[in-house]
Order: C-alpha cells, then structure tokens, then sequence
C-alpha cells in the first residue's frame, strides 16, 4: 500500500459519505480511498455515523408515511463497489477507469503540461494533468476549492512533498507553483469547483477553450 503523508481533509469524507459532494469531488475521494487503508477506515467511520443517523430518522419517516422519500436517500448514498481496491501498481486506480474508458482528449495547456477533462456533472469538474518532470504547472489562483491527488511521480508545493495517493487541497486565498519533481511525469487527477484563474496572458486567453 503506498504511503500517503497528506490526506483529505474529514469534511470531503463526511460529504462522500452523506453523497453531497459533486461528482467530480466524489471521483478524487473514491480514487484516493482506493489508494490508502487509513482513508478507506475513515470513511467507513463516516458511514457508519450516517447510517445510524438514518436509522433514527427511520422510524420518524416510517411514521409519516414517507417510505419512498427515505428510499430515494439511501439510493444517493455512494455505491461501496465504488472503492475496489488498486490491483498491481496499475497507474489508474479503479474508480478512475471508467471515466478513462469513456474516453481521453489529452490537450496541451502550456510548459509541457497536458490535461484531458473527464465528463462529471454538479458545479465541479475534474481533469487529468501531466506534468514532465521538473516543469512546473502554470501560476494560478483559484476561485473556490480545487483537489489534486498523485497517482504518478511527485510533485512539491512551496516545502511539501506530494507523492502517489497524497491529495493538495488549495483554496481561495492559495496562490502556488506546484512543481514536478525531476524524472518520471508526474500525472495528477485535479477536481475544482471553479474555474481556474491563470495570471500569464497567454493561459487566460487559453482558459474559456480549456475549461479549467
Ligand atoms: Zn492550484
């Protein structure tokens, strides 16, 4: 299992857990549960409080009549085959392949860096970067919370280290170089629910083509 020193935040958990997370948050949380016990521990923490929360409501649904309402709950909770465990040292972990069958638009977005938008519906929307080695992702802010998880190589943020399964949480108030590290190509899956703002000219004329 790959150690992972930087994990999400219990708040995402708890929002997979209680499905009202975005779908494109729900893929980074699935994918990282994929790659880490500890989180797959958690959340099952997580899940077990919500289950017992609709326990309660239970029986105060089942006395006013509305059995199909607390159905329609249940059905938007997160599916548990959802988290299959990583088999091998595959890149993509599982929740992730079948976006990736759908199929990949890989486009250039400067440096070097290549992203390809994976289809997810809400108010978020989730990417996958390359990133060569030792190149660094073009300089941005952010207009809401974004999410990156390694599945490949490494990159640095400022003095931390983020590695296979690590998530970066950036926010509004984040301005930050990330930097892969020299070597193999650091490939990340990315999920904002903003639009990205990029500083150079060139990336925000790019922007609205990119979507990101
Ligand atoms: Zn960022």
């Amino acid at each position: 299992m790959t150690m992972i020193r930087h994990h999400l935040p219990d708040a995402l958990l708890m929002g997979y857990a209680a499905g009202t997370l975005p779908e494109a948050f729900n893929l980074v949380v699935a994918t990282h549960v994929s790659l880490s016990d500890e989180a797959r521990a958690r959340l099952g923490a997580f899940e077990a409080v919500g289950g017992s929360v609709i326990d309660d409501a239970d029986a105060a649904e089942m006395a006013s009549g509305s059995l199909d309402r607390m159905m329609a709950r249940l059905d938007m909770l997160p599916q548990a085959n959802a988290r299959a465990p990583l088999a091998g040292d595959a890149i993509y972990p599982a929740p992730l392949l079948d976006y990736m069958t759908r199929g990949l638009k890989w486009q250039s977005v400067g440096r070097g860096v290549k992203q390809a938008i994976l289809k997810t519906d809400g108010a978020a929307s989730a990417r996958l970067i390359r990133i060569p080695g030792g190149q660094a992702m073009p300089d941005h802010g952010h207009k809401g919370t974004e999410l990156t998880l390694v599945l490949q190589g490494a990159f640095m943020d400022g003095n931390r280290r983020y590695a296979r399964g690590d998530v970066d949480v950036a926010t509004e108030e984040t301005e930050h170089t990330p930097m892969a590290e020299a070597g193999v190509e650091c490939i990340c899956l990315a999920a904002s629910d903003a639009p990205l703002k990029f500083h150079g000219l060139l990336p925000r004329l790019a922007q609205p083509f990119f979507k990101i």
